[in-house]
């Protein structure tokens, strides 16, 4: 398939520094599980200032075919559960990724410890995630979790929203966050917030046998990333309307808000956003103040 042409269905905006990014990943023979399937399977969505980024495990055989992410069963349970909130989640404003960019072997993750994965994590994801900066990282399954926030564990850890932010601490001895979660120093630049959640292919499993209460826990992740969102977007709005950004200027906090959502807290660090919201973690639990 034509790598242009990819690039132009899938990624309605596009920067110029992602489209090298792309053709540079499209060519890449790095490890080992590129040698199953012979194809780098490229992400979907706004390629230059996304709000979001969903990052699930690995492409399958219909990814895989079409070089588009999640189109597979899958991808149609995930869609499914984003249009429930066609006004938050579009592809103009959120991307789609995998952690891996190859289809592995019968699709059978290799693990996060895999020479394969970490050469890729290390190639391609910690570059697209710094290089667009999203607002929200939703982190679809254990793969995602342990490649983006070191963590193991999507059941304990799902639900649970935690800012990415470099050199910060900490969490208390129940996964709490206090302040903000230390992030691996491969991603010092990135500042963003996380949400981690089953990967939807573990959620059809699921439903398959009868078990709707992971489904259910699912809609409930993607309900709070939407609510999130909006609580992002209320902060940014309630900022500007009040001019907290004239008032804080005089001590370089906040920039004059241009409008438009790929300016959504650009100007504001982790920290100030975190004050903002008066961060407490906790999935459901989470508190904010509108
Ligand atoms: S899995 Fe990633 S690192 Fe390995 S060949 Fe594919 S794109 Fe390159």
């Amino acid at each position: 398939m034509d790598i242009n042409k990819v690039l132009k269905y899938n990624f309605p905006i596009i920067s110029d520094e992602y489209r090298k990014f792309a053709l540079e990943k499209d060519k890449c023979r790095k490890c080992y599980i590129h040698t199953n399937y012979n194809q780098v399977c490229q992400s979907e969505g706004n390629a230059k200032n996304p709000v979001f980024v969903f990052v699930g495990e690995a492409p399958g055989s219909d990814e895989i075919k079409e070089m588009r992410p999640f189109i597979g069963a899958a991808g149609q349970r995930l869609r499914m559960e984003l249009r429930k909130y066609k006004d938050v989640f579009t592809k103009e404003n959120a991307l789609i990724t995998n952690t891996i960019s190859c289809r592995p072997q019968g699709n059978v993750y290799p693990g996060d410890s895999d020479p394969g994965v970490k050469t890729c994590v290390d190639s391609w994801l910690n570059r697209e995630l710094t290089l667009l900066k999203p607002k929200i990282i939703v982190l679809l399954g254990g793969a995602a979790l342990s490649a983006v926030r070191r963590e193991t564990g999507i059941t304990a850890n799902r639900g649970k929203w935690k800012f990415l932010s470099p050199g910060t601490t900490n969490l208390d001895e129940n996964g709490n966050v206090k302040k903000y979660v230390k992030v691996p120093s491969f991603f010092s630049h990135l500042k963003a917030w996380t949400l981690a959640t089953f990967h939807p292919s573990y959620v059809i499993r699921c439903e398959s046998e009868g078990n709707t209460y992971v489904g259910n826990l699912f809609s409930q992740d993607i309900e709070s990333v939407a609510t999130m969102y909006k609580t992002l977007l209320s902060d940014y709005r309630y900022t500007a309307k009040n001019e907290l950004f004239t008032q804080d200027s005089k001590y370089n906090k906040y920039h004059t808000p241009k409008g438009g959502l790929g300016n959504l807290g650009l100007s504001l660090t982790g920290e100030q956003m975190a004050q903002q919201l008066g961060l407490i973690s906790g999935g459901a639990q989470a508190k904010f103040p509108y």
